[in-house]
């Protein structure tokens, strides 16, 4: 269909490098729907949920404010050893989202890694998804 034409569509630009749309949302220079935000990450809802709660969760490293903070922004397939302490922490925040938003008996975290997995925002996100039985395999 169209929606997942335009999401193959965004997902075979690479990744740049240059700040995304998520930038301006951590910055709050544009609004969203915060569930949970600490020093490191911040969720806030999908703004095109695809189940009654989709809640991504980022790391708020600036766009180039260290080495570091760039790669690991960008995508999982770049992630090393240095990464374990920010991964770590955004599978937790996740499940402190699933537990806020009272899905914490059975939801899905996702990560959209590169085109071939419709990645469409090159900076790193978790996708929380729950509230309705979810299917397997996925799309
Ligand atoms: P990806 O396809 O890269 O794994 O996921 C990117 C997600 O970001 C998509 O689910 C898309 O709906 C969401 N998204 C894109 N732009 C915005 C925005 O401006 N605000 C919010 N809240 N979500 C966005």
């Amino acid at each position: 269909n169209n929606e997942q034409a335009a999401a193959k569509a965004a997902a075979v630009n690479a990744d740049s490098g240059a700040p995304t749309i998520f930038d301006k949302i951590i910055n709050k220079e544009i609004p969203s729907s915060i569930v949970y935000e600490d020093e490191k990450v911040l969720a806030f809802r999908d703004i095109s949920p695809q189940a009654p709660v989709h809640v991504l969760v980022i790391p708020k490293f600036r766009d180039g404010l260290t080495e570091l903070g760039k790669v690991a922004n960008h995508l999982v397939l770049y992630a090393d050893a240095r990464h374990g302490e920010i991964l770590g922490q955004l599978l937790y925040a996740a499940k402190i989202v699933a537990e806020k938003e009272g899905i914490a008996d059975g939801f899905r975290v996702v990560i959209n890694s590169g085109a071939s997995a419709c990645q469409s925002v090159y900076h790193l996100h978790l996708h929380v998804l729950g509230g309705r039985q979810m299917n397997w395999p996925p799309g």
